[in-house]
């Protein structure tokens, strides 16, 4: 029976996870060995119990005892903090999906990495803060690292065993978001709860605020540049409204492999779960002729500074993507907590590169997970309003 961790459990995309795990026949099909959340503790050891798992980890120290208290009776494990988590994803699982938010996703990711086995990564952070340590650990760990977000999957989908030099470029698709058609000076005004609906998929808040501002999609170029190993020239990104073509590959002899679906994190997550195979999913069938047409734009970077940003991130190299990340994180923080407006998140992300960029050790590539966690408080602080 495949070992199984899933970090980030509660959320959008590992409840996701959960729910495929359970329709496999849970327990009978998968030995989940770790659940991690955060605050929902009923939600986490309801999981934890439907799947007998190992262990059954909160983030925050202080719910240890609702955790044991949630948990009593059954079989599993309950854990808390940092260390807890570490802990959890230094015990050995077959395939483990990585879906905290944030760059708090980066150090459970790295250490299972060094176990081996197949890390579904959803987390982008990890990626866009500390690409090349990621890769060397996959290396180092004999782990295979799988793309979960849907445009990488997709990429990933298209290329299958193509070598990288019959590429000429990729596509990656963005909906737009909330504003996609509002009046550009609307934007200034935009609420939270404004920003925090999206027109076709069912996500996270942040997630979802950061598609409305394109900080997701900016965070989605690096992570191509990161996962694929391509240059900054060779990724593109195309509003595309209707969320059906996920990316595209751009072949050197002029054709080009598109990857289409319904905008459910399912399939991703599935496929990840099922690869090298492919298996069915409870994902609805792609209905074209309801659909009716495609439509396809040039995105506006007027409206969405987020993208000349990723540019110059990856153009910078060395701590950039900490530091963007970091400084994203906070100022997405300040929007939710009502101290700055959105349009405000953009011109602090630029202020925190350019305050930080004259600051030692910049430019150079991080070499450790503390290098990369000392940068990001340093944003963080930087970026606070
Ligand atoms: P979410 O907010 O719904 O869930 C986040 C999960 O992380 C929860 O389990 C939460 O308890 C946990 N968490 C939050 N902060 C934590 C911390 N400091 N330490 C430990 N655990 C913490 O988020 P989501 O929308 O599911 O997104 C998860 C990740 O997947 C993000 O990196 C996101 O960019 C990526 N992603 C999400 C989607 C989607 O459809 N939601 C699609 C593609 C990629
Ligand atoms: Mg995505």
């Amino acid at each position: 029976m495949r070992r199984i961790s899933i970090f980030g459990a509660t959320g959008s995309v590992g409840a996701n996870g959960v729910d495929l795990i359970r329709r496999a026949g849970g327990p009978d099909a998968y030995r989940t060995v770790a659940l991690t959340g955060g605050r929902n503790i009923a939600r986490l050891a309801a999981m934890a119990r439907d799947l007998r798992a190992e262990i059954a980890v909160t983030a925050h120290d202080e719910l240890l005892d609702d955790l044991r208290t949630a948990l009593a009776g059954s079989d599993v494990q309950a854990a808390a903090g940092a260390q807890a988590l570490r802990e959890a994803a230094s015990r050995p699982a077959d395939w483990v999906l990585s879906a905290i938010v944030g760059s708090a996703g980066l150090m459970p990711g790295l250490v299972a990495l060094s176990q081996g086995g197949v890390l579904a990564l959803a987390n982008k952070e990890s990626l866009v803060c500390a690409g090349p340590l990621i890769r060397r650990a996959a290396v180092q760990g004999g782990a295979t690292i799988l793309p979960v977000d849907s445009e990488h999957s997709a990429i990933f989908q298209a290329l299958g065993s193509e070598p990288l030099d019959a590429v000429k470029d990729v596509t990656i698709t963005a909906s737009g978001g909330a504003f996609r058609d509002w009046p550009l000076e609307r934007l200034a005004a935009a609420t939270v709860a404004q920003a925090s609906t999206h027109p076709n998929w069912a996500m996270g808040q942040r997630i979802t605020i950061d598609s409305a501002s394109m900080f997701n999609k900016a965070m989605e170029v690096i992570e191509t540049k990161e996962f694929f190993g391509l240059r900054q020239d060779q990724i593109a990104v195309l509003i595309h409204p209707e969320s059906i073509v996920h990316a595209m590959v751009n072949h050197v002899d002029g054709g080009s492999i598109a990857h289409l679906g319904a905008p459910d994190m399912r399939h991703a997550i599935g496929y990840a779960l099922n690869w090298p195979d492919r298996a069915p999913l409870p994902v609805a069938p792609l209905d074209l002729a309801r659909i009716g047409s495609l439509t396809f734009r040039a995105p506006d970077e007027t409206r969405w500074p987020a993208l000349r940003l990723a540019r110059e991130v990856m153009a910078a190299g060395g701590m950039a993507g900490a530091v963007f990340n970091a400084a994203k994180e906070q100022a997405l923080d300040d929007f939710i907590a009502g101290r700055i407006g959105f349009t405000q998140m953009a011109p602090r992300v630029e202020q925190t590169l350019e305050a930080l960029s004259g600051r030692d050790g910049f430019a150079r590539a991080p070499e450790d997970l503390q290098t990369v966690l000392d940068w990001d408080a340093a944003a963080r602080q930087e970026a606070a309003a």
